[in-house]
This record gives C-alpha cells, structure tokens and sequence, in this order.
C-alpha cells in the first residue's frame, strides 16, 4: 500500500472523527463540557477512550463505537498494520477502504462474522 493512499485515509478517517464530534458537541451540553475540559487543540485529538468513560452512559454507544473503530484504524496506520485483515491477515482491497476507511476486516471475514452474530 502507497504513502499516499494510507495519508489519504488518515485524512478522511481524521474528518470522520471531527465530524463525529462535532455532532455530538450540538447534541449535547454535556458533551461540551467535557470537551471543554479536555482543552483539545482539535477535536480530532480527542482519543475515543477518554469520551467512552466519562460520556457512554448520557450518549448512545453508536456513535462511540464508530470513534473507536476509527481510533484503532488511525493507530494502523501508526503502527504500519492499516489495510490488513485483523481476523485473517490478508490485504483488504483499496477499494473496500476507501467505502469503510475504518474497515479491520476483509470482506470475507466480516461477513463470516456476521453469520456468527446472526
Ligand atoms: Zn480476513
């Protein structure tokens, strides 16, 4: 996988988040207050940890989750492990990517995982 593609998904995952948060800063008061507390320079410098303890319980889990999977697809990219399944290890498609930027599985073992939920 390509520099450029991988500093391209950092940026869309790093908007994704922004957005995420930014809606939940309008949706709830509390929520402000907590991000006010943090100081953050940017509020995609909110790690999804630090919101999940103190917040879960007022807001719904959804959206959380989300932040999350885009942490854990932003901390890939760190580490040099973005783009690979996390079940099986093979290369999940660009293509699969730049659909579901957080993506940590390959089509493949998502939907075998989604037989087992069933
Ligand atoms: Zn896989």
């Amino acid at each position: 996988m390509n520099t450029t593609f991988k500093e391209a998904m950092k940026q869309k995952l790093l908007d994704m988040k922004e957005q995420i948060l930014q809606q939940l800063v309008s949706e709830s008061d509390e929520f402000q207050e907590i991000v006010d507390d943090m100081e953050p320079k940017d509020l995609a410098d909110i790690a999804a940890d630090d919101i999940d303890r103190r917040i879960l319980e007022v807001l719904g889990s959804q959206e959380i989750k989300r932040l999350q999977l885009i942490d854990s697809a932003l901390a890939r990219i760190e580490n040099g492990h973005y783009g690979i399944c996390m079940s099986c290890g093979k290369k999940i498609p660009e293509e699969r990517l730049k659909a579901i930027p957080y993506a940590i599985l390959c089509i493949d073992c998502k939907s075998s995982e989604e037989r087992r939920n069933r």
